[in-house]
């Protein structure tokens, strides 16, 4: 039988703010057949292609992101908010509901033509998602797929990611 991961995926009310439902992905971590079945399922996303490097968002991304480079036999790169990366940067900004956010990876991360696997734990509106493909394209890296653990489908984030493959081990 596959690994189901919902089973491992709390729902918290009103976190970080009145009216939001937040996925929480801790159990998945905390549990060893939960953490080991979810790093095989992403592989199993990521059959057949080639991967260079694997580009994930602060923090969860970082999780199972740097798991998934190192079974890939692929690099990792970690795309943060500003002033966390001590190198130079490439930034993007990128717009929230109220106001805009930035994401900046370091200069070197990316050679010329590296394939790109960008993995992240939620696909919500797709705006984080969307300003890593920038960071990664203007750094001349080709994105062959963004990973997720669970897309909210209803935040319509694929939408504005029409142009790659997106996959995700769950959606809601
Ligand atoms: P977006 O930019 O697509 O609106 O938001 C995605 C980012 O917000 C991801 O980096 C993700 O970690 C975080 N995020 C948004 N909603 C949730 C949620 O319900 N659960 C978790 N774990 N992360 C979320």
């Amino acid at each position: 039988m596959s690994f189901d991961i919902t089973s491992y995926i709390r729902d918290i009310h009103d976190f970080p703010k009145d009216g939001i439902l937040f996925k929480d992905i801790t159990p998945v971590l905390s549990n060893p057949k939960a953490l080991t079945g979810t790093v095989e399922a992403l592989l199993k996303m990521a059959e057949g292609l080639k991967v260079d490097k694997v580009v994930a968002m602060e923090s969860r991304g970082f999780m199972f992101g740097t798991l998934l480079a190192a079974r890939l036999g692929a690099g990792f790169v970690p795309v943060r908010k500003p002033g966390k990366l001590p190198f130079s940067t490439l930034k993007e900004e990128y717009a929230l509901e109220y106001g805009t956010d930035a994401l900046e990876m370091h200069t070197d991360a990316i050679q010329e033509g590296d394939h790109v696997l960008i993995h992240d734990d939620v696909l919500a509106t797709g705006g984080t998602a969307e300003a890593t493909v920038k960071l990664v394209e203007r750094a001349g890296g080709k994105v062959v797929q963004l990973s997720f653990l669970m897309d909210l489908l209803f935040l319509n984030g694929r939408d504005r990611l029409q142009e790659y493959e997106v996959k995700s081990l769950v959606s809601y």
